[in-house]
């Protein structure tokens, strides 16, 4: 059976967090992403049902409470197998937590069932909300996301906006961005208008860094992902748009290093390259010839967009 409380986990975006399976296997999901890492979707539904009892929860975290020290982790986070909406019992989960611990409880949701007043309710009792939008186009939608046939695009992006009109903690969303199914100009147009209106605190573009459902899947290149970046941040500013291509940024301290503080900038933005010289050229002679090196040695690439050049970590190579 699989462990309802793991980790703690390293996570980009939430740091660590202790993670909560509250959706038990087989995957059950509303979608079935064609970049899923946990493969094929085994039962696609959008009804919501019970799983596990709330005591179980309360026991198995307070056990795990005693086993690691509190400042071990940052958040408590509900990231099952499948979309955690579906559980009906997850306002009585997320309650239950409250009672044992004061740390922010977040959630990575697909969104599908924002729409629905009582899954509203329950992501409310959260202090952060990951939603997903890769897609604004009915026929890009049903390509990359495969969603259950009763599901409306248009139902749940009207769901977000209301959800985020009421929701006072941190709301994220994350883009996915697949190589030719929505990586085109005119779709992350679309895609970063409907955020403007949902304005989430931080936008995420994310491409996958673990072997997805479907082996033809292929994640967008640097040039796609700088032009996404910058179309992203016209519509909602630079400082809430940020990559997520694989690389844990986190363990670079700013000011020490500098190779390494470019590149751990370089990882979640692209930099231009007069802005890469001024950060260099305060400790280093030559950076030119660095910026070369960092090219010969596959760590970055030098992306042309819109007359501009960009520097921008290169995606994570798998093995194999
Ligand atoms: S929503 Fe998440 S769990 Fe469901 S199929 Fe997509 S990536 Fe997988």
């Amino acid at each position: 059976m699989a462990e309802i409380v793991f980790g703690p986990v390293p996570s980009r975006r939430l740091g660590r967090s202790l993670g909560i399976n509250n959706i038990p296997p087989p995957k059950r999901c509303s979608y079935s992403c064609i970049y899923c890492q946990l493969g094929a979707t085994k039962i696609l539904t959008v009804e919501r049902s019970r799983f596990y009892d709330t005591e179980i929860l309360r026991k198995a975290l307070g056990e795990k409470l005693i086993e690691i020290d509190e400042d071990e982790f940052d958040y408590i986070t509900f990231v099952p197998d499948g979309e955690p909406t579906l559980d009906e019992s997850l306002g009585e989960h997320v309650k239950a937590i409250r009672e044992l611990s004061d740390k922010p409880i977040a959630i990575l949701t697909n969104s599908t069932l924002i729409s629905k007043e009582d899954v509203r309710g329950d992501l409310m009792e959260f202090n952060l909300v990951s939603i997903k939008l890769d897609a604004a186009s009915e026929k890009v939608w049903k390509r990359i996301n495969r969603p259950h046939p009763s599901l409306n695009l248009e139902e749940i992006l009207d769901g977000m906006r209301i959800f985020r009109r009421d929701f006072s903690g941190k709301l994220i969303s994350e883009t996915m961005l697949i190589d030719g199914v929505n990586s085109e100009r005119s779709e992350i147009g679309r895609i970063a208008e409907e955020l403007s209106k949902i304005e989430p605190d931080k936008a995420y573009i994310a491409i996958p860094t673990r072997p997805p459902a479907e082996s033809w899947v292929k994640p967008a290149d640097e040039e796609k992902l700088v032009e996404s970046y910058e179309i992203f941040s016209e519509s909602l500013g630079r400082d809430r748009v940020e990559l997520l291509i694989g690389y844990e940024g986190a363990g670079f301290k700013l000011g020490g290093d500098p190779i390494k503080d470019l590149l751990s900038i370089a990882t979640i933005h692209p930099i231009r390259l007069d802005y890469a010289h001024q950060i260099l050229s305060k400790s280093i002679q030559n950076p030119d010839e660095l910026i070369e090196r960092l090219v010969d040695l596959g760590e970055i690439r030098l992306v042309e967009y819109r007359g501009r050049t960009f520097l921008v970590r290169r995606r994570e190579r798998r093995e194999g």
